[in-house]
C-alpha cells in the first residue's frame, strides 16, 4: 500500500452518507435524506434562505425532532447528489439572499471526497491546535490526516 500507511477506516461512506444535523446519527443514503432550509419573505420580493442543514427524511423513524414548518423549504437530498446534483447546487447559488457560506458547506459536505467524516473532526483537531483552517479550501491530504489521527 502506498507509504506504507494502513488502510484508511471511514465510519460513512465517502459522498454517499452523512451525519444527520438534527440526529446526528448516520444518514445511510441520499434516498434517506433530504437537504432542508428556512425560506421567508422579509419584503414583499425579497426572500431569505438560510440555516442549510443535511437531515433524514421525516418517513425514516428516529429522527423526529421539531423543526419549524411555515418557512421550511427542502429537497431529497438525492436531488443535490452526483454531477447533475452537483449541477443544480451550482445554479442555486444564483438565488438572491441565499446565506452562501452555509450553502458551501452543504455543497462541500455532498460533493468533496472525505470531507462529512473530516469536518466531525475539526473541533477536537482545533483544540488539540493541530488544525487552523477556518472557512477555506482544506486540502484532501489534510482531511485524510484528520481521519487518520482523530477518526477512531
Ligand atoms: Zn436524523
Amino acid at each position: 500500500m502506498p507509504n506504507g500507511q494502513p488502510p484508511l477506516t471511514l465510519k460513512l461512506g465517502i459522498k454517499s452518507q452523512w451525519v444527520c444535523d438534527l440526529c446526528s446519527r448516520v444518514i445511510e443514503s441520499d434516498k434517506d435524506g433530504m437537504l432542508e432550509w428556512d425560506s421567508y419573505f422579509i419584503e414583499d420580493d425579497k426572500i431569505v434562505r438560510e440555516n442549510f442543514r443535511i437531515v433524514h427524511g421525516r418517513w425514516m423513524q428516529g429522527c423526529s425532532k421539531n423543526r419549524p414548518t411555515d418557512k421550511l423549504a427542502d429537497g431529497h437530498l438525492h436531488w443535490y447528489t452526483g454531477s447533475d446534483g452537483l449541477h443544480k447546487s451550482l445554479e442555486m447559488l444564483k438565488r438572491p439572499n441565499l446565506n452562501i457560506d452555509e450553502f458551501l458547506e452543504i455543497t462541500k459536505r455532498l460533493h468533496v471526497d472525505y470531507y462529512e467524516e473530516a469536518r466531525q473532526l475539526f473541533d477536537i483537531a482545533r483544540e488539540n491546535a493541530d488544525f487552523d483552517y477556518e472557512e477555506e479550501h482544506v486540502p484532501e491530504e489534510e482531511l485524510i490526516r484528520l481521519i487518520r489521527k482523530y477518526g477512531n
